[in-house]
């Protein structure tokens, strides 16, 4: 059972972002764990500029991947 990424454009040079990979979270917010949902978050990689993305709630910047990949 896999969660399909929505397609999305890099916020900072507007291409089209590819998706790398998709993990559920689990436990990683501090709300209350009955009525708490899991989020898919999914990974992106920029072509252009290099940037990796995150997408979950929102889509923001993942520099820890972004210095992996150096
Ligand atoms: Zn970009």
């Amino acid at each position: 059972m896999s969660e399909e990424a929505p397609a999305a454009a890099c916020p900072e040079c507007g291409s089209p972002l590819t998706h790398v990979s998709s993990e559920v979270s689990s436990g990683a917010f501090r709300t209350q764990a009955a009525s708490m949902p899991q989020i898919p978050i999914h990974y992106y990689d920029c072509a252009e500029c290099k940037t990796c993305w995150k997408l979950g709630t929102r889509l923001l910047p993942d520099p820890v991947r972004q210095l992996l990949r150096d």
